[in-house]
């Protein structure tokens, strides 16, 4: 298939998944055919397809793990290439640590989408967007936005049946808009340095051959050695890492994590290209004065899942009221049962304040048509005309709403009240019919 990358070097390269959605584009077909009749057969090569061919939807495929392999394995033999690592992190393996390092779900920047679209370039999705620590837009420093302003949608995963590359994985609408940036006061300098850091270090992956990049143990050695004297708990102190870590990272017992080479960067103004490829530090004076980092805590998924649930659950307990325990569910994609066993007692709270809501909501509207009765009543005296009560009904808007007898007694007594109680009583029998009355 001819197909061309959307961006052939730099920082910006494609994701493999936003690869894949321009390739079912290409060949005009919903990305669920195009994987099952094309992409599937090459991954399951030797083995059964499994019946169900549920899409793929996490965002590994562009990552540092085994599905990435496999995916840039099957991708390369359907467009005949053989560089596609570039876009994924694979060639990152044995330098970051693989942990909190690729979103899950998709982000993406609003403003970069538009830009792609009112210029004419190819629309595509950035292998940045997928990185966890890259909170705002490189390019325009605005942040990331993670839900769909159109449906509400937040966690997309990578492929939906019918997805179009720059659209809500749910609604199908696209995503780019212009956004203003962020303002000095957003407190965000660090995030937007972060942003551009990782980007330059994407370049050093995005290459057709093999990257050259050292791994994370010898990394963290040369940072050490060059800037902070060899000393494990001199670096630690100043990157905001537990010393004890650090040794662990120099001597390779596990990767060091991105955020420890941003921080590095940061502190001493030596570039990706030194940190990660030639470990040549000649031209970097010093470390920066007055730059401190906290420590920072990894916090396990289901803590990040339930503070996000205790957050939502406060915040509708503080709204008006119209958000319900099964909207919080749908939000964070889990069933509101989930929402019951984790949070017993804050949806209790909701569910009681939210039913509260509902009843005000239904009474209002009783009241409203109420009202629409009387004033359609009172034009119909005016016109000397006698309604029935299903002409009311239907000029109120009342057709499949409330409940008959309610109805019924609603205009009874407002016919009541405006003709005069032994007319009203006299036209009702007169008018009541076998249909009617069922
Ligand atoms: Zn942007
Ligand atoms: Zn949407």
């Amino acid at each position: 298939m001819d197909i061309q990358m959307a961006s052939d070097a730099g920082g910006r390269g494609e994701q493999l998944s936003s690869l894949a959605l321009r390739c079912a584009e290409r060949l005009s077909l919903p990305f669920r055919d195009f994987y099952r009749e094309l992409v599937a057969p090459v991954l399951y090569e030797g083995r059964t397809l499994p019946k169900v061919k549920g899409l793929p939807v996490s965002g590994a495929i562009d990552g540092t793990l085994e599905a990435a392999g496999i995916w840039v394995r099957a991708m390369n033999r359907l467009l005949i290439r053989t560089d596609l690592q570039r876009t994924t992190m694979l060639a990152w393996r044995q330098t970051l640590a693989p942990r909190g390092l690729v979103r899950t779900y998709r982000a993406w920047c609003p403003a970069c989408l538009h830009d792609f679209a009112e210029s004419g370039e190819t629309v595509y999705e950035p292998l940045v967007w997928r990185v966890v620590e890259v909170v705002v837009c490189p390019v325009h420093t605005v942040w990331l936005e993670t839900e769909c302003p159109h449906c509400g949608r937040g966690k997309q995963p990578s492929f939906a049946a019918f997805t179009r590359v720059g659209c809500c994985r749910r609604c199908g609408k696209w995503l780019g808009r212009a956004v203003a940036k962020l303002t000095r006061a957003s407190n965000s300098e660090f995030d937007v340095f972060s942003a551009r850091t990782i980007e330059s270090a994407l370049a050093l992956s995005n290459v057709e051959g093999s990257a050259e990049l050292v791994t994370s143990d010898v990394a963290v050695r040369a940072i050490r050695d060059v800037f902070y004297e060899g000393s494990s708990a001199q670096m630690g102190r100043a990157l905001g890492v537990l010393p004890s870590q650090i040794v662990h990272f120099a001597a390779g017992t596990f990767p060091a994590p991105l955020h420890l080479f941003v921080r590095a960067c940061y502190a001493t103004g030596a570039t990706t290209k030194q940190i990660f490829q030639t470990n040549d530090f000649s031209d970097v004076a010093r470390v920066r004065d007055g730059c401190e980092f906290e420590i920072r805590r990894s916090v396990p998924k289901r803590v990040q899942m339930s503070n996000a649930l205790v957050k939502k659950l406060t915040e509708a307990l503080a709204g008006d009221g119209s958000t319900s325990v099964m909207d919080i569910a749908d939000s964070l994609n889990i069933t509101s049962t989930t929402v019951w066993r984790r949070e017993r007692e804050l949806a209790s709270r909701l569910a009681l304040f939210h039913a509260g809501y509902a009843a005000q909501k239904m009474q209002r509207l009783k009241d409203q048509y109420q009202c629409e009765v009387i004033a359609f009543v009172k034009a119909c005296q005016a016109q000397r005309i006698s309604p029935g009560r299903r002409l009311i009904d239907e000029s109120c808007g009342g057709i499949g709403r409330f409940s008959r007898e309610w109805k019924w007694s609603v205009i009874k007594q407002a016919k009541a009240a405006i003709f005069g109680v032994g007319r009203d009583l006299a036209q009702e029998a007169s008018e009541s019919s076998p249909e009617e009355t069922t």
